[in-house]
């Protein structure tokens, strides 16, 4: 093989991520600020800038920078005040991290079923859920709906209700950040939106999250519990259980260079799903999730869902690109699949179970070139005309 061909080879079989971290260019800049002047600590003007950012962007009143998204969903819990026996309802279809902190509390995951338009909670099952648990004399301390893939949830319906029985709403906007809903940006809506700042998320702090809230008051609580819980005294006076939860001065620098990105990135992933839409919309067998009206989702993972009445199931799809070095992801297990959730009560009618058995994430980075999208394209196109 001459070194040519050689070449072209390494080329073609480079591995394609699914998501993976795109840096702006000036997150350096703000982490060497942070070394020049010694704010090597999970306090520090980094995160007080990131933090400002946060809420401007958001429009949420007021922002804490944490060391994760899961941190961010434990605090919303503990602030108000979810303990041993409470039920707290969250959306089965999501990663793990939204109903762990439930668990954390000592209280009772109810997990209810998404309906189709949107692929999250199901405003019809919330409302039966609430009604059944009512019934049997349960205490339901909050609602977690998440904003899967990016795509809002229905929020307006999903708050009718909270408001109805007089339940907070956590929103879980872990990869929500940059969509909208009616307009007004994701992690607004809720008692607390939460974000994720995950390597593989929209924008990414190398790790970390953030708490938001209309509530001052709630948001300096979140602050106070996220650094230990140290009462105003010159010894360390404790009154209450306090957490390390704080984001680092240096993670916040990257966040803050990575929100000067952040439109950029919501267009380049809205870009990926137009062009996987465009290329692959017609295939019979192939679905999209489309947006309704006035919900615009930032599109962090693209995903197609695949009729296995056409012969081609979703696995066989995810093991072609397997072969070619593509990584994609089969849509998120439902929690009450879960082995470790299964014990706990499910409200629903399979519609997440059956997303589950035939959706895929197709690689969606924002740093893929055409050529990667194109790569992906042709060996899902190869699967569809030649089936055996
Ligand atoms: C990533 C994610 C989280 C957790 O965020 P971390 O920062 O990884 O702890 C929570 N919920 C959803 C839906 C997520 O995708």
């Amino acid at each position: 093989m001459g070194i040519q061909e050689e070449l072209e080879n390494i080329e073609m079989n480079n591995k394609i991520w699914l998501s993976s971290p795109h840096m702006g260019g000036t997150e350096q800049r703000f982490v060497e600020e942070a070394f020049t002047n010694n704010w090597i600590a999970p306090l520090g003007p980094n995160v007080d800038g990131f933090e400002a950012d946060l809420q401007s962007f958001c429009g949420s009143g007021y922002a804490a920078a944490l060391s994760s998204g899961t941190a961010a969903l434990h605090l919303a819990l503990i602030i108000l005040g979810v303990t041993t026996g409470d039920d707290v309802l969250c959306q089965s279809f999501t990663f793990s991290a939204s109903a762990n902190p439930i668990i954390y509390c000592g209280a009772t995951p109810v997990f209810i079923d998404s309906e189709v338009d949107t692929w999250n909670m199901c405003p019809k099952h919330l409302e039966s859920a609430i009604q059944d648990r009512l019934s049997q004399g349960k205490k339901i301390k909050a609602i977690i709906p998440v904003h899967l893939y990016g795509m809002p949830a229905k929020m307006d319906e999903i708050l009718a209700i909270a408001n109805k029985y007089n339940i907070p709403v956590v929103e879980d906007a872990a990869e929500g950040l940059g969509s909208t809903y009616k307009g007004r940006p994701l992690g607004s809506f809720g008692g607390f939106g939460v974000l994720s700042f995950n390597g593989n998320k929209i924008i990414t702090t190398s790790g970390g999250g953030a708490l938001l809230s209309e509530n001052k008051i709630f948001i300096e609580q979140a602050r106070f519990l996220a650094t230990q819980a140290r009462d105003n005294a010159p010894h360390y006076e404790h009154t209450q259980i306090g957490y390390n939860y704080r984001m680092s001065n240096i993670c916040a620098g990257i966040g803050r260079g990575q929100m000067e990105v952040l439109l950029q990135r919501v267009s380049q992933r809205r870009g990926n799903y137009d062009y996987y839409l465009e290329q692959l919309g017609d295939i019979p067998g192939i679905s999209f999730l489309a947006e309704p009206e006035h919900f615009y989702s930032n599109r962090w993972l693209s995903c197609i869902v695949i009729d296995p009445a056409m012969g081609i199931t979703r696995e066989d799809v995810r093991l072609a690109l397997v072969a070619e070095n593509i990584e994609s992801r089969p849509l998120w297990k439902p929690m009450h699949l879960q082995p470790v959730f299964e014990k706990y009560s499910y409200y629903g009618d399979g519609v997440a179970e059956n997303l589950f058995n035939n959706g895929l994430c197709l690689p969606s980075g924002s740093n893929l070139e055409r050529a990667d999208l194109d790569r992906v394209i042709r060996v899902i196109k190869n699967t569809f005309n030649n089936p055996f």
